[in-house]
């Protein structure tokens, strides 16, 4: 009797993992030597600390798989300032701090042609996609090689790259400038465009996809919180804190749920799509459109490791209006969750998982609203312009001008790089940039004048520390200092100003946007840091990492050569012997 209930159990027990092993290969690709597929997903403007808020909401497949299946460093941040989008993405995939790979910010002066530049705006190329004659975007101005370019190097161009986002620069920079394409979500017609730099017509597909108006379905759409209200109290609070002001937005919204995704126009066009930008619904246009790519282009088919970057930049649009402590930034949060659920699921039935190294980071966090900080007690506040320039003008004049002349002859000495009245024309990223035809032409001391400078910005209330070009070329700074270290890590000598302001933590210099990212502090540092895949240990991880060793442990797995300027460090403690 014993034996037979025993033979039973073996028998039920072979039967149930022989029908699971059969389930399995029914619909599980078989494992194959070497990775097929390597996928970056980035979150824009997603903290660490949100894994944690909001961790116990995830579903099974999301983060969750992320932190489960995968190595996560919690301890994860950006060693640069300014923490910006294309800046943390000019930094996964190459290992690169931006005073390598050159991009050091969203915009910057260039001082070739005096005009302000975006890190991925290029006049030799053409819009593909959208209207032929609106700007083009290219890498460029990347100066370091990615991991996607080293792979296509060592595979006879094999190994296919795609980069997709909304923004152009979170398709362009992970990918790198030997990719085969990137593409990104035009907010003028609401279509994938792309550019003449990686071919002349764009794949049939991409037409298709673009044929099916794949963000006009959104319109009208209401944006509902995902879970009953008392889960958002909890965590984030009411709804409509004060601190919360949607007066300025640029387009019109509310501040509390539900968000009417509109634009205030009556059919799709410009206004809508740049209201769904501010809506987490150009996260699901991602998805889809990965999965298009996937199929269409054949990504992980082959033995050659192909690339795909997935950079969802809802999070960042919607933190940037409500705020990192708002319902609204849970909200798009958990949905992400599900984004990347659908996106992993997707892979894991055509490519499998097992044969996929998927690593998940950030470009940046975000601050919490000045004056929500300010109401916490934490010294929030806004820093303004016209305080800034008053005292550092007010010190020029005082210096070279001290028979107070008119013309005041010192009042060229900060270029001007725009004309009009745009407020931002004297700094850009907190850099202020000289004007040396103005010194030269008066004689005036460059060093001399860089300390007038730096100690006039350190009389304003609210900056914190100043750096001068000449202290960061000559590698003056103290490396032990994190904040004279990432002005350092955001140093580029031919792009970069010639003095660098740095304001006190939560304190923003000239932004009236609600709320944003740039600083050094740990808000806007600290980001996830997770690598799942063959050859990784799962688990959490407390040794210090950041996104820049992303692509030198990527490269470790791939057994490639890593980035030309890849600074970071192989995560050696999760890599399995
Ligand atoms: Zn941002």
């Amino acid at each position: 009797m014993r034996r037979r209930t025993f033979l039973c159990f073996v028998l039920t027990i072979s039967v149930f993992f022989s029908s699971v092993g059969f389930a399995q290969r029914r619909t599980q690709p078989p494992v194959q030597k070497r990775p097929r597929l390597v996928l970056l997903i980035v979150v824009d403007q997603f903290r660490y600390d949100y894994l944690e808020r909001f961790g116990d909401l995830f579903g099974p497949d999301g983060f969750r798989r992320l932190m489960r299946d995968g190595a996560s460093w919690a301890q994860s941040n950006y060693d640069h300032m300014p923490t910006y989008t294309a800046p943390g993405h000019g930094t996964m995939m190459t290992g690169a701090y931006p005073a390598e790979s050159g991009i050091i910010g969203n915009e910057w002066l260039d001082r070739a042609t005096g005009k302000r530049i975006t890190s991925v705006s290029d006049e030799s190329v053409k819009l593909l996609g959208g209207n032929p004659n609106d700007p083009a975007s290219s890498p460029s101005r990347l100066m370091a090689s990615t991991v996607g370019d080293e792979l296509r190097l060592a595979t006879n161009d094999r190994a296919k790259v795609i980069g997709i986002s909304v923004k152009d620069r979170s398709a362009i920079l992970p990918a790198g400038r030997h990719a085969n394409a990137a593409y990104w979500f035009n907010w003028l017609t609401g279509t994938m465009v792309s550019s003449t730099y990686y071919f002349n017509q764009l794949p049939g597909w991409v037409t298709n996809f673009n044929n099916t108006k794949p963000a006009d379905k959104y319109f009208g759409v209401k944006w509902e919180r995902q879970l009953p209200e008392a889960e958002y109290l909890k965590r984030a609070g009411p709804d409509d804190p004060k601190w919360e002001d949607v007066s300025n937005a640029w387009t019109p919204d509310t501040n509390t749920f539900p968000h009417t995704i509109t634009g205030g126009v009556t059919t799709p066009g410009q206004k809508f799509y740049t209201a769904l930008d501010y809506s987490p619904f150009t996260n699901d246009i991602l998805v889809s459109f990965a999965q298009e790519a996937i199929v269409n282009e054949q990504l992980g088919q082959d033995d050659d490791t192909d690339v795909l970057t997935v950079s969802f930049s809802a999070n960042d649009y919607v933190g940037h209006r409500f705020g990192p402590y708002s319902q609204e930034v849970m909200d798009v949060t958990l949905r992400t969750d599900r984004n990347i659920a659908t996106l992993l699921d997707f892979i894991d039935s055509r490519i499998g998982l097992a044969n996929t190294l998927v690593a998940f980071t950030a470009d940046h966090g975000v601050s919490p609203i000045p004056e929500h900080a300010a109401a916490m007690g934490l010294g929030g506040g806004r820093v303004p312009f016209a305080t800034v320039m008053g005292k550092i003008q007010a010190a020029i004049s005082a210096r070279y001008n001290p028979q107070k002349k008119t013309p005041d002859p010192s009042m060229d000495y900060l270029l001007r790089f725009q004309e009009g009245t745009a407020w931002r024309e004297w700094f850009i990223n907190n850099n202020i940039y000289f004007n040396y035809d103005a010194l030269k032409r008066d004689g005036v001391d460059v060093e001399e004048f860089s300390q007038v400078v730096v100690r006039a910005a350190l009389s304003v209330p609210g900056i914190a520390r100043c750096f001068s070009r000449l202290q960061l070329l000559r590698g003056a700074t103290s490396v032990t200092d994190p904040i004279e270290r990432r002005a350092l890590h955001g140093f580029y000598p031919s792009r970069s100003g010639d003095v660098v302001m740095v304001a006190e933590p939560y304190k923003y210099i000239a932004e009236t946007i609600t709320a944003t990212h740039g600083s050094p502090y740990s808000y806007d540092t600290h980001v996830p840091t997770i690598i799942m895949g063959a050859g990784v240990n799962a688990g959490r991880y407390l040794e210090p990492a950041t996104p820049a060793d992303i692509a030198p442990t990527l490269s470790a797995l791939l057994r490639i050569t890593a980035p030309s300027n890849s600074t970071g460090r192989v995560l050696l403690e999760a890599l399995k012997k």
